[in-house]
């Protein structure tokens, strides 16, 4: 264990001895098909998180951008001036 306090654990041990037998009976009552769109869904909610925070997404076309030379940050290749430092070209 880390040198921080149990408290926190606790509390969430207790949250989940609370939440778990209703998920269960959730996932009872919704029956495999739910089970299976659930799932689905939560797969296809982890890619699209997971798309958007992996560096250099953009919902921009990608294809004419490079990296400001200041800061870094993906920029326009065409921009006067770079989006997130405002430093010119
Ligand atoms: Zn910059």
């Amino acid at each position: 264990m880390s040198s921080r306090s149990l408290g926190p654990t606790l509390i969430a041990i207790g949250i989940v001895i609370i939440v778990v037998p209703f998920l269960v009976m959730f996932f009872l009552a919704i029956g495999p098909l739910g089970w299976v769109l659930l799932g689905g869904a939560v797969i296809v909610l982890g890619i699209v998180v997971s798309l958007r925070e992996s560096p250099g997404y953009d919902d921009v076309d990608r294809s004419n951008r490079i990296n400001c030379d200041d800061c870094g940050a993906r920029i326009d290749a065409d921009a006067d001036t770079c989006e997130y430092c405002g430093t010119a070209r």
